[in-house]
């Protein structure tokens, strides 16, 4: 007999008092349980289900804008939301490559932010948006800043017993069209995991000339994904009025910004420095389909596939 226990929440109290008595919650299960089959790490000993919690599995927009992302809404929904489509589609081009189709279908974006990998392909584009993790446990409800919730491979500052009950992303400030956009390496286009990635995040002057404000972050080439102001700082300013060539010499001196930020490892999938010269271009292209959103030409989702021919 393992001892083990699984049972199910019915709400986020039921949850909350399960894992405050020691169990980790279970959302699609794709980490956690097929990570435990592949010999990763084992089963915890307890295990609360919360796939059938009641309206965590949502999108919604708040009265101040503020789009509310339900932890249990799951890859595939993300990908059919018309409303992330047209607000965050950067957050289309992550849940789009991540695993296969029963990956999307039962994996959800909880896990996905919950499970803190470098390498999840949401991160860097909810972190590029200002997303907020809302967190429930048994001394009540707070927000955290994504780059607060993630404190080393693996690890958030969530309590053992605080559930993640949503994904907020803020309501756009400023005049001026937005675009975002996430890219990554891969060697296939299914069941890969992200050698590196990148995600940009702008807004364009209200007469659309110029890039006003920009949000670069970088995916499995740090301990935990982060922003790079940097390589933000090479794209704001830059003029979109003339030929293209300022435009160009922004994105690749951006590029350049992200790989001095990254601190990569060698390994069998990519050494140190291909890596290194792979942040730059995956910025480069990430920030170019950000701009091009944002001036209303067509990038299909996912833009990993669009911006290799670009
Ligand atoms: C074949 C395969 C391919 C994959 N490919 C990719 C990929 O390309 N890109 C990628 O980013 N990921 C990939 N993954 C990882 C995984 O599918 C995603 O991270 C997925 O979003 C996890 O969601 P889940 O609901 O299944 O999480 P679970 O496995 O249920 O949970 C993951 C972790 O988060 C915790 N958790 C879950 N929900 C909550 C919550 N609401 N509050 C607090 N803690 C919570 C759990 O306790 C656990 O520690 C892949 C997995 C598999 C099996």
């Amino acid at each position: 007999m393992s001892g083990r226990t699984y049972t199910q929440a019915g709400s986020v109290a039921d949850a909350v008092a399960a894992m405050a008595a020691g169990a980790r919650p279970v959302a699609g299960g794709t980490d956690l349980v097929v990570g435990a089959r592949h010999g990763k790490s084992p089963l915890p000993q307890a295990m609360v289900g919360i796939h059938r919690i009641p309206g965590l599995d949502s999108i919604e927009v708040d009265p101040n804008g503020a789009i509310r992302i339900g932890a249990l809404v799951s890859h595939a929904a993300i990908l059919d939301s018309p409303l992330l489509a047209e607000q965050a589609p950067g957050l289309l081009d992550a849940s789009a490559i991540v695993g296969s189709h029963a990956t999307r279908a039962n994996g959800t974006l909880g896990g996905n932010v919950m499970n803190a990998s470098p390498a999840m392909d949401t991160g860097a584009p909810l972190l590029c948006l200002g997303a907020q993790a809302v967190l429930t446990g048994s001394s009540g409800t707070r927000r955290l800043g994504l780059d607060e919730l993630w404190i080393s491979p693996g690890r958030t500052a969530a309590s053992a017993d605080e559930l993640l009950e949503a994904i907020e992303l803020p309501a756009p400030s400023g005049a001026g069209a937005r675009g975002s956009a996430y890219v990554r390496l891969q060697y296939r286009r299914q069941m890969e995991i992200a050698v590196v990635g990148a995600a940009a995040v702008v807004r364009l002057s209200a007469d659309g000339g110029r890039v006003a404000d920009a949000a670069v972050a970088i995916t499995a080439v740090t301990p935990v994904i982060v922003r790079v102001s940097a390589a933000e700082a090479c794209l704001v300013g830059a003029d979109l009025s003339g030929g293209g060539e300022e435009l160009e010499a922004a994105l690749q001196a951006a590029g350049r910004a992200a790989a001095w930020a990254a601190t990569p490892i060698s390994d069998v999938r990519a050494s140190l420095g291909y890596r290194t010269q792979m942040v730059a271009v995956m910025t480069r292209r990430a920030a170019a389909a950000a701009i091009a959103r944002a001036r209303g030409q067509q990038v299909r989702v996912p833009a990993s596939d669009w911006s290799v021919v670009r």
